[in-house]
């Protein structure tokens, strides 16, 4: 079973996601993938190095995962992502019919939730919240320096 403390050391696995990402200058948003309590997929936003505003940390970590897993469904999965999906990535968790979805800091304005759980597939389980503060701190951060 998954508990509440698996759920923490995988989103620390996307926070460390989320720290590449800042190092490089991107918006520090982080997610990794989880199958059997084993990371398949990792990824963070690449949207300035890849000139691509579609190269969201849950996009890069998605393609990678139906890689490993030699197919586009993500049944079993779980998806941890340091901040709340955008409608884009929420539309492409739920073609890949992603059994469960983790984030940690909300986002008021641009993330799913705005829309409603809806947007995802019917049978993906949400969780938020886990690890919020650290989350949203490094996006705080990652904005005060920028300025
Ligand atoms: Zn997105």
């Amino acid at each position: 079973m998954l508990s509440v403390n698996s759920d923490e050391h995988f989103m620390r696995q996307a926070l460390r996601q989320a720290q590449l990402a800042a190092d490089l200058g991107e918006i520090p948003v982080g997610a990794v993938i989880v199958a059997d309590q084993q990371i398949i997929a990792r990824g963070h936003n690449q949207t300035e190095q890849l000139t691509d505003v579609t190269a969201h940390a849950e996009i890069i970590a998605l393609t990678a995962a139906a890689n490993f897993l030699g197919g586009k469904y993500l049944k079993g999965c779980t998806l941890y992502v340091t901040l709340e999906p955008c409608v884009m990535c929420a539309g492409a968790l739920a073609w890949a019919q992603l059994d469960r979805l983790v984030y940690g800091a909300g986002d008021d304005k641009r993330g799913f939730m705005r829309f409603g759980r809806e947007l995802l597939h019917p049978k993906t389980k949400v969780e938020f919240g886990v690890l919020h503060e650290e989350c949203s701190g490094l996006l705080t951060e990652f904005f005060q320096t920028k300025r």
